[in-house]
Order: structure tokens, then C-alpha cells, then sequence
């Protein structure tokens, strides 16, 4: 495991590269950030690090517990205060990310623009599905996929108006492959990263950027699954450079899903097997299904792809209408 001692090290190494002068720093001064959920975890990483960075930040907390109940604007202010402190510009907004138009709405007041937006606020409400009641899947549902739709909503039309946005929301790997006792939270995540892929697409021409990340850290939220030692070793500020990345106007990426945490990051895309096509003119029973089933899903055949939009998801479908069998 990762001590404090090696964490202090790898800063000090990030910190000579900075002053490296070949090395170019990816700055944001002029530009406004709202960071969502950042009175704690990773979201206030994110916020001290654009603020520091030369954004003007806008240190969204609802302040309520894990689980979503409560309300307090400390959380807020108080990393507003560290941003203050550390000669960076910051403001605190304590609604909830459902009122989104508000959170938006601070920042047009405070620094009279918007250019980065990073969907970050989240709870849980973890139960077995058995267990689940419709309280805990709509409240995860509001805060994660709701709220994320509310402020970008409300931010659209400015970055439209402007041509310039760039958005990073939050997923996660239990969006991404499942974990047990979380389909509230599994469902609300991967709906985040649905929303992410038609957002690139439809702010392409305006150059508004979305991407969506699956984070692992050491937060109050992860205390209650990981042990103490981990939370300690997965520090926030290793997930923060991939916003600054991600958040930057060289940025052209968009549409893309990151895994990141520990100081490792990865893309991850969809794959696809290279199928089975049956002849589209004649009728298909199940027992061929079965017969072939082990080719459908074999994606070890040197024939799987890589599907990157719906049009060439989709182009597979129409090719099999050629697949025609002569005796009819
Ligand atoms: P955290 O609990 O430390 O931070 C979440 C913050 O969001 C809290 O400060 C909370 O007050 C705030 N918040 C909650 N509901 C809100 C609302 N309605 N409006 C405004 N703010 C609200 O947790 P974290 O681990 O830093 O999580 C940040 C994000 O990363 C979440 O979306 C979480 O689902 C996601 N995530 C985290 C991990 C991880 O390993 N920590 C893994 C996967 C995904």
C-alpha cells in the first residue's frame, strides 16, 4: 500500500515537472467552473485544483449525508475558504444539483460565464434489490441522473451561445459492470454515461465536449465498502489531473469513458463479436441459436469490433439483408 511519505514524494515530482520550463502547464485563468458535490471527496480535489490552476470556481454542496439526507452549507464553504485562502477565486452554491438552473445561476452572478461544468455530487442508497425501495432507486435516480441532466440543462445554452463548453460527468464501474446490492446507483451511473455519448454528439459543431468518467478514491462515500488503509492510499488528487486534462480547451477527446484512480487511467469502449448472420429470407427457429451459440459469443475469433456509433452498430444489421439463401 501507498503511504504518505510515497504520496508526498510523487507530489514533489509532480510539482518539478510543473516547474519544468519545457513542460507546458495546462492553465484555465479567465475561464469559470462549476464543480457539483465539491464540499468533499473528489469533487473538492477537482475544485481546488482548477482554482489553482487560474479557474474561477463555483463549489457546488448540498452538504447533506451519504445516503442523501440533510442539508449544510459548511461543506461548501469551507473549501471555499481553502480556495480563498490559497489565493484562488471561489463561490459557494448549497442547492441540490435537481435544481440545477440555480447552481448554473451562481456562476453567471459570481464571474458572469460558464466554460467548464464537472458533474461530480452523488449518494448511495445501497440495498439488495429485494430490498430496494422505490424512495432509495428515485432518490439515487435524482441526485446522479436527474441532477446531472438539470445543470447541464441549464448550461447548454450558454455554451451554445458561446460555442465553447466542456462537461465531465461521473459514472462508475458498478455503472459499467454491475456490483451487487447497487441497482439504483448501477443503473442511474450507466444512464450518465448514455447521456455523455449524445451530448458529444450533439455539441460536436459548437465545440462542447463531454466525457464521462468511473473514478476509484478514497472518500467518505467509499469508507463505507473499503477499508481504512485503501480510502487512505486512494487519494482524490490522483482522479483531479484527468478533469484538468479532459476540462482544457486543447482537449478534442469527447464521448469517451476513463476508468481512473491510484495514478492509473484507461479508456474503455464497447466491443462486439463478429456475430452470426442467418439468411434473412428464411425463417430463424431458437435450436439455431443454440447451435451456433458458441460463435455468437466468441469474442476470441479475430473477428469481435469495436462499434463507435450507432450508424456502424448499426450497419452489421443492414449487410445481413444480403444474406440471402438460395432454395428459399
Ligand atoms: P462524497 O460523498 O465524498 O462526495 C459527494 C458530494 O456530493 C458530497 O459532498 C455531497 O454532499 C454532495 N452531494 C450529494 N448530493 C448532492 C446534491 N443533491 N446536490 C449537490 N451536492 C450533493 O463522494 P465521492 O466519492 O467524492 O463521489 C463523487 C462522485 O464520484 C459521485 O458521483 C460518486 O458516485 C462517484 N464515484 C466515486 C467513486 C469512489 O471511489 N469514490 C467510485 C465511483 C463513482
Amino acid at each position: 500500500t501507498i503511504t504518505d511519505t510515497d504520496f508526498v514524494g510523487l507530489l514533489e515530482q509532480a510539482k518539478a515537472l510543473e516547474s519544468n520550463p519545457k513542460a507546458e502547464a495546462l492553465r484555465f485563468d479567465g475561464q469559470v467552473a462549476i464543480v457539483t458535490g465539491a464540499g468533499g471527496g473528489l469533487g473538492r480535489a477537482y475544485a481546488l485544483m482548477l482554482a489553482n490552476l487560474g479557474a474561477s470556481v463555483v463549489v457546488n454542496d448540498l452538504g447533506g449525508s451519504h445516503t442523501g439526507q440533510g442539508q449544510d452549507s459548511k461543506a461548501a464553504d469551507v473549501v471555499v475558504e481553502e480556495i480563498r485562502k490559497a489565493g484562488g477565486k471561489a463561490v459557494a452554491n448549497y442547492d441540490s444539483v435537481e435544481d440545477g438552473d440555480k447552481v448554473v445561476e451562481t456562476a453567471l452572478k459570481a464571474f458572469g460565464r460558464v466554460d467548464i461544468l464537472v458533474n461530480n455530487a452523488g449518494i448511495l442508497r445501497d440495498k439488495s434489490f429485494a430490498r430496494m425501495t422505490d424512495q432509495d432507486w428515485d432518490l439515487v435516480h435524482r441526485v446522479h441522473l436527474r441532477g446531472t441532466y438539470k445543470v447541464i440543462k441549464a448550461a447548454w445554452p450558454h455554451f451554445l451561445k458561446q460555442k465553447y463548453g466542456r462537461i465531465i460527468n461521473t459514472a462508475s464501474a458498478v455503472g459499467l459492470y454491475g456490483n451487487f446490492g447497487q441497482t439504483n446507483y448501477s443503473a442511474a451511473k450507466l444512464g450518465i454515461v448514455g447521456l455523455t455519448k449524445t451530448l458529444a454528439l450533439e455539441g460536436k459543431k459548437n465545440n462542447i465536449i463531454c466525457n464521462v468518467i468511473a473514478p476509484n478514491a478514497g472518500t467518505r462515500m467509499t469508507a463505507t465498502v473499503m477499508p481504512p488503509e485503501m480510502v487512505e492510499a486512494f487519494k482524490p488528487e490522483y482522479v483531479a489531473p484527468l478533469i484538468g486534462y479532459l476540462a482544457h480547451q486543447n482537449t478534442a477527446e469527447s464521448g469517451s469513458i476513463f476508468e481512473v484512480g491510484s495514478g492509473w487511467i484507461a479508456k474503455v469502449r464497447w466491443q462486439r463479436t463478429g456475430g452470426v448472420g442467418f439468411p434473412a429470407n428464411k425463417p430463424l427457429y431458437p435450436e439455431q441459436i443454440a447451435a451456433n451459440w458458441a460463435k455468437i459469443v466468441d469474442f476470441e475469433d479475430g473477428r469481435a469490433t469495436n462499434p463507435n456509433s450507432t450508424q456502424e452498430a448499426f450497419q452489421s444489421f443492414m449487410e445481413n439483408f444480403g444474406n440471402v439463401a438460395e432454395e428459399a
